[in-house]
């Protein structure tokens, strides 16, 4: 039997609706043998996470996803098989929440301006003591009833280019790379179709991070198109990176977002979790 792998989710230690406990309890009804926790900027889930996968009998791979700028862009750098305890990578998280921080109270101020008041309590508050995130911005302006739907709250306020998308200075996309390598770990380019970028600098991006010691693709993330698999597919042979697969799992809800229901990894490729 092939295992069933699931290579990027989220916990309450990030932007995850599942504490570290319910999510690996998840994976293992789901089938999952091996799960890498991958919280936004942060491995603060892993140690939870390390003590279910053991009563569940899962393989937890640690994990982290890295916000990183790349031609003044945000783009995601998984880390997968890091070493947690890594003290630059402990300094770098700590950077990251500092920027994470600063940014919601930007965030808060803009949303401000647009008539939503309170909005860094209220999305603290969704936050718990996990890394502050947008989507908690959005659960906050639902419950206020601000908008409808964290959809719409991303539509309108929230998402590329408006009023609550406030640049940030996370580390460079080098940086990211080089934290990553520093940790034991294998730097794979998040979701690399959600950037929005044409295939001209689709390939600028795959190519630098080739160039600052990138590893590997995740070719399948959550539910996607065939032709999109296909065509990352074809990048991880030009570039020859190691290809990933992970479900990008945050919230019980998504049904396209479901642990470990992400298509295979096309056998064309050679899957990362080869070389952990
Ligand atoms: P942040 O890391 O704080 O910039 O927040 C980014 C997170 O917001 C992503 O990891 C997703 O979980 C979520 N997100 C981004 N775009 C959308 C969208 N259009 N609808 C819902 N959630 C989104
Ligand atoms: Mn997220
Ligand atoms: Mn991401
Ligand atoms: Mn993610």
């Amino acid at each position: 039997m092939t295992k069933c792998y699931d290579l990027h989710c989220h916990s309450t230690a990030s932007d995850g609706l599942l504490t570290p406990s319910e999510l690996v309890y998840r994976a293992a009804q789901q089938q999952v043998d091996v799960l890498a926790l991958t919280d936004h900027d942060t491995v603060s889930g892993l140690q939870e996470a390390y003590s279910a996968a053991q009563a569940h009998n899962i393989e937890l791979v640690p994990g982290i996803e890295c916000s990183a700028l790349w031609a003044r862009r945000t783009v995601h750098v998984l880390g997968l098989n890091i070493d947690p305890a890594n003290s630059a990578l402990q300094q770098a998280q700590e950077q990251l929440q500092q920027l994470r921080e600063e940014r919601a109270e930007r965030i808060a101020r803009r949303l401000a301006k647009v008539g939503l008041q309170d909005a860094l309590a209220g999305a603290r508050a969704h936050a718990g003591e996990g890394a502050i995130a947008r989507p908690h911005f959005a659960a906050h302006m639902v419950e206020a009833g601000f908008v409808k739907s964290t959809a719409q709250a991303f539509k309108r306020y929230l998402g590329n280019g408006k009023i609550g998308d406030v640049a940030n200075a996370w580390p460079s996309l080098t940086e990211s790379v080089a934290t990553i390598l520093n940790a034991g770990g294998i730097p794979v380019l998040a979701h690399p179709d959600k950037y929005n970028l044409t295939r001209t600098k689709l390939r600028a991006l795959v190519s630098d991070f080739v160039a600052a010691g990138g590893r590997g693709l995740e070719v399948v993330n959550g539910y996607q198109d065939n032709a999109v698999t296909q065509r990352l597919v074809a990048l991880c042979t030009e570039y020859q990176l190691l290809g990933s697969s992970g479900s990008d799992f945050h919230v019980p809800s998504q049904p396209w977002q479901e642990l470990g229901r992400q298509s295979l990894l096309p056998t064309e490729v050679q899957p990362v979790w080869d070389v952990f």
